[in-house]
């Protein structure tokens, strides 16, 4: 490798180009800040469909509209999702739909790599953001008035702020001294797409079973994403079926609603686990995304919440007045305060239900069904429950 020894002077690094760090980049794009962006890989992009979709809230589609990458995702590879309909173990079934809401849609699911490509491609064209990739951050000092990260091939990069954009095993929250707290949940998220023998017409499913949480996505063309958290004995078993057998089984596993599926794209597993980090911030140092939170995917709001993270960070950024000092500790303690309720409003609502509709509390089955059916039957709190979720409050 050659090493240089280049000293570079930015007001804001980045460390991390996933969907959180580079939206950042990208809400900063066209201000007054130098910004870096370190990545240790550039999103390629996925032949075929991506296993790995999302489920973007109809807030999040405005932010993403403002970072300018929106309009450039193919518009033919994205669906709106118009209904969800979400059954539990024993007869418990909650139907939410856009149109009662009022709303276009509930969600738009996009593929993973569409939209990593995207960003880092706006933030490419943008003259205030400098792109440092492949490239490793191998040390990191904190000062009075910046702070110092060292990327493995010598060059040295002084910021006002480094964010730590760089996912659940987070370098910059390690060498900041942030602690986090992992909790494993014993599953993996087994992931692959489907072509469905009969019409999706963008509805959502979710199936809450004795052996987890399945949940159908719809795709264009008729196809389905699949997430389904289960422990891990079963998720590898699923993991080494043939394709074919994997079908029939979620397939049976989802009441066969949308008939036969066929695999398009393999089936690969993810560990889940929650991850609380107390402190998100500390002096010259933020952290967003899966860097400062982790929550179970089943209801889809792991980036979701990295987007609003980056978001309001953004936002305070940019309505600093310019001659603030952006790395100070009462600064960055607000962009904390922001985030902190809903980080702990998802995490603590999506574990509960998680643990509710654990095999070992099967006894409650008959309890938690019919709560899921009174909700069902209650449409001004449905109503309120969707548009929270669409980020709408
Ligand atoms: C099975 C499954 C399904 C999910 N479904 C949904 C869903 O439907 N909706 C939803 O909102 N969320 C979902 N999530 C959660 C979502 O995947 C994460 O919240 C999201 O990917 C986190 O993005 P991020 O940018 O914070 O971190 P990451 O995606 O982990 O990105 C971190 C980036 O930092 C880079 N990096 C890391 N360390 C370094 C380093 N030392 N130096 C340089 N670069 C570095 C990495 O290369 C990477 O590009 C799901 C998760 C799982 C497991």
């Amino acid at each position: 490798m050659l090493i240089m020894t280049q000293n570079i002077d930015l007001d804001i690094l980045i460390v991390g180009a996933g969907l959180a760090g580079a939206s950042l980049a990208c809400a900063l794009r066209g201000s007054h800040y130098r910004v870096g962006l370190v990545e240790r890989q550039a999103p390629a992009p996925v032949a075929g469909w991506d296993a790995r979709i999302y489920a973007i809230s109809p807030a999040n589609v405005t932010f993403l509209e403002r970072c300018g990458a929106w309009p450039h995702l193919d518009a033919q590879r994205i669906q709106a999702v118009s209904r969800m309909d979400v059954r539990g173990d024993a007869g418990g079934r909650l139907q939410f739909s856009a149109y009662e809401c009022g709303l276009d849609s509930l969600a738009s699911i996009v593929e993973s790599c569409q939209m990593a490509h995207e960003l880092w491609e706006t933030a490419r064209r943008q003259p205030n953001i400098q792109l440092f990739c492949p490239a490793t951050p191998v040390s990191f000092k904190c000062e009075a008035d910046a702070a110092t990260v060292t990327l493995e091939d010598g060059r040295s990069i002084r910021a006002a702020l480094v964010v730590g954009a760089d996912g659940a095993q987070s370098w910059l929250r390690a060498v900041a001294g942030l602690a986090a707290d992992f909790r494993p949940y014993g599953e993996l998220g087994v992931v692959a797409n489907f072509k469905a023998a009969k019409p999706h017409r963008g509805t959502a499913y979710q199936w809450f079973r004795e052996d987890g949480i399945l949940a159908y996505l719809p795709l264009p063309e008729n196809q389905i994403s699949i997430v389904w958290s289960t422990p891990e004995p079963h998720a590898q078993s699923l993991l080494a079926l043939p394709a074919e057998a994997l079908a029939e089984q979620v397939a049976q596993a989802g009441e066969r609603v949308l008939g036969d599926l066929e695999v398009i794209t393999p089936a690969q597993g993810f560990p889940l686990r929650l991850l609380k980090v107390p402190q998100v911030v500390a002096p010259r140092v933020a952290l967003i995304g899966d860097a400062a939170h982790g929550v179970h995917p089943l209801s889809g709001h792991g980036i979701n919440l990295g987007f609003q993270d980056a978001q309001a960070l953004s936002e305070l950024l940019l309505n600093l007045p310019t001659m603030c000092d952006i790395g100070e500790l009462v600064i960055l303690q607000r962009h904390a305060r922001a985030r902190a309720e809903e980080t702990l409003l998802v995490q603590g609502l999506t574990h509960a239900l998680h643990e509710l509709f654990r095999p070992r509390l099967a006894p409650l089955a008959a309890l938690r069904n019919m709560g899921m059916n009174m909700l069902g039957n209650m449409s001004l709190l449905r109503s309120m429950a969707t548009r929270y979720a669409a980020g709408l409050f």
